[in-house]
């Protein structure tokens, strides 16, 4: 039995505890605020894989159909795929919740600093650091610059007002001369019949200066969000990761979730990575730690370098040219790949390689 902390009650922590305590290690999760609160997060939850199944919890609706605009609006049925809308913070205390169950120590209200891990990575045999980007490791090697260097921009709001229309739809638009796409995704009713949507603008170019808030605005007049039947509850932001660091293991500490650079170098969703990087990282510890990442890299590679070659075809296309590829990609059915795991290959790369 192990004596394992865990850093950071996000996804990737919460799966990481459970499973170490699952696995009879003694673990301790210290979480800087509170579990489900402060989530910065679109809460599309794209199990893409298909290695996780819908969440035990919070689930607002199945995803039906996605929305791509460019010069044309595209309808893509997503029915097949594994994608859901979620309440992340019902999510998140679910998991709380069984995690404790399986004897997981919770510490709220504790943040782990930089000098304080310095000591703790010698109290515990093992430290799973889920603690986001940049990571509270990262602080300590001095490598929390390589995060920004390597990742998304984003602002966005959440917004209060009747998205029905949608139905169990979401949207992704893209827009002139930017490598990113804004989003709507509408949450459903909440408990107290409330609807809202997470509007959000993200960028993938690392050296761009683009006014995020300005173009979040500029998104909202053309989708006609901005009148006073829509009211913006909250407005955040943040980074999404997509490269991993150099190294995902550090003496004893290992990094899970966006900590180790894991949201999708297409789309910056890293839910899933961050669950499957948490449950691999508490298989490793109770294993053999050296696998950790070996096992991870196998794990993800064929997805992640599929994802890289059509982030990069993108990166280097006109709207109008992604408008031609959305408009091949939904006469020609070629999303479908997307509901078939096994086809996200190295050889698919190079059929969509010749075809972009
Ligand atoms: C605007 C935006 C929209 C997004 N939309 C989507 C989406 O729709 N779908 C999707 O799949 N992904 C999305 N992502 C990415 C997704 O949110 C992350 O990939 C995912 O949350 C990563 O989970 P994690 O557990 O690694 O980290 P996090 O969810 O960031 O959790 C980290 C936890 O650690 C805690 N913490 C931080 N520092 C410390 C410390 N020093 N000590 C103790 N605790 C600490 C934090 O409070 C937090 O609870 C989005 C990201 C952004 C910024």
């Amino acid at each position: 039995m192990a004596k394992v902390l865990v850093i950071g009650g996000g996804p990737g922590g919460l799966f990481a505890a459970a499973g170490a305590a699952e696995k009879g290690n003694d673990a301790t999760l210290m979480e800087k605020g509170k579990i489900g609160e402060n989530i910065r997060c679109a809460e599309g939850f794209f199990d893409v894989l298909k290695l996780l199944g819908k969440p035990c919890a919070g689930v607002r609706f199945k995803v039906e159909a996605l929305i791509f605009e460019a010069c044309s609006i595209y309808t893509f049925d997503a029915r097949s795929l594994n994608l859901w809308m979620i309440d992340r913070s019902t999510w998140q205390k679910e998991l709380a919740r069984i995690a404790i169950q399986k004897g997981v120590r919770i510490i709220e209200n504790s943040p782990v600093l930089p000098e304080d891990l310095k000591n703790l990575k010698s109290k515990f045999d093992f430290v799973i650091d889920a603690s986001g980007a940049p990571s509270v490791t990262s602080r300590l090697m001095g490598f929390s610059g390589f995060y920004r260097q390597n990742a998304g921009k984003t602002v966005q709001y959440l917004i209060e007002g009747d998205f029905s229309h949608m139905k169990n739809s979401i949207k992704a638009g893209f827009l002139p001369d930017f490598w990113g796409y804004y989003w709507i995704f509408p949450k459903g009713l909440d408990e107290s019949g409330r609807q809202t949507a997470n509007v959000g603008i993200g960028d993938f170019n690392p050296n761009s200066r683009a006014e995020l808030r300005k173009m979040l605005d500029d998104v909202l007049k053309k989708e006609r969000l901005d009148n006073e039947n829509y009211i913006i509850r909250k407005v955040l932001g943040g980074i999404c990761p997509t490269r991993m660091p150099e190294k995902l293991v550090y003496d004893n500490i290992l990094l899970v979730g966006d900590a180790a650079g894991l949201t999708s170098p297409l789309h910056g969703g890293g839910i899933d990575m961050a669950v499957l990087s948490g449950m691999a990282a508490a298989r490793a510890i109770s294993e053999d730690p050296s696998i950790y990442e070996t096992h991870l890299k196998k794990l993800l590679c064929r997805r992640l370098g599929f994802e890289n070659m059509m982030a990069g075809a993108w990166r280097r296309r006109t709207l109008e040219q992604v408008d031609k590829i959305l408009s091949y990609a939904h006469v020609l059915r070629l999303y479908r790949i997307l509901s078939h795991p096994r086809l996200i290959n190295p050889m698919t790369v190079k059929f969509l390689e010749l075809l972009l």
